[in-house]
């Protein structure tokens, strides 16, 4: 078996630290949960490169210094409650689970949904709860989150989204077009109340749904 244990330190070293993330239980999460676990086999040697890389069903697992980004933009202690959209390979949910109490992710693909499954259970994650749904209408049941982080890419903001937000809690969202988008922080100051910022220039995956992009496809 080979150890990637050097290589995920050169990673966090090299894209992470060194581009400034400073939130060191991100910093810890990363250079804990095996990434090379959430990709093909096949590309287990490029599981710790600089880049985003094709897990199947024309979708991506997230750059690593995006995932450290916008774990880092929603200010976890280790208390929350979390939603993540977009399950993918189950990476992104896998440091939210050391990152915080209860991680819920939703994801519209079966086949990805499955793998993120097996992936996370064979790397102890258990806790993270997926649902198979369009979740572009959050997931209502288990609201109110205190974070909530979308890993592709909105035409808007849902309005959900915002309703499933606790007051103080931080939606963290990628927006703008199919091809380029912004990373949002929205914060919910008060019930009625939101502080809007935008963090940097981004590029995910189409969000696919009722309250997203259509399905080209369809
Ligand atoms: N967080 C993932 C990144 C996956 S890419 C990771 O760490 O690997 C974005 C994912 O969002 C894709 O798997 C895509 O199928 C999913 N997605 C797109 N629209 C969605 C929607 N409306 N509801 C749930 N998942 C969606």
């Amino acid at each position: 078996m080979k150890d990637f244990s050097i290589a995920r330190r050169r990673m966090v070293e090299d894209q992470v630290v060194a581009r400034g993330v400073r939130d060191t239980r991100v910093i810890d999460a990363m250079l804990q949960v095996p990434r090379h676990k959430f990709v093909e086999e096949a590309l287990e040697s490029q599981a710790y490169q600089d880049a985003p890389l094709p897990i199947g069903e024309r979708q991506t697992i997230s750059q690593p210094y995006m995932v450290a980004v916008m774990s880092e933009a929603l200010a976890l202690d280790g208390t929350e409650k979390v939603l993540e959209v977009g399950t993918g390979s189950g990476y992104q949910a896998a440091v939210l689970a050391v990152l915080a109490d209860q991680v819920f992710s939703l994801e519209r693909i079966p086949a990805l949904a499955r793998r993120a499954r097996k992936a996370l259970d064979s790397c102890g994650y258990s806790k993270v709860n997926i649902r198979l749904a369009d979740g572009t209408l959050g997931w209502q049941e288990m609201a109110p989150f205190d974070a909530i982080v979308v890993t592709a890419g909105a035409p808007d903001v849902p309005r959900d989204y915002l309703d499933q937000l606790a007051v103080g809690g931080r939606l963290v969202i990628p927006v703008g077009d199919r091809m380029s988008q912004v990373l949002m922080r929205i914060t919910r100051t008060s019930e009625h109340e939101f502080k809007e910022e935008q963090l940097l220039g981004c590029r995910f995956v189409p969000l696919v749904g009722n309250h997203g992009w259509r399905d080209e496809r369809a």
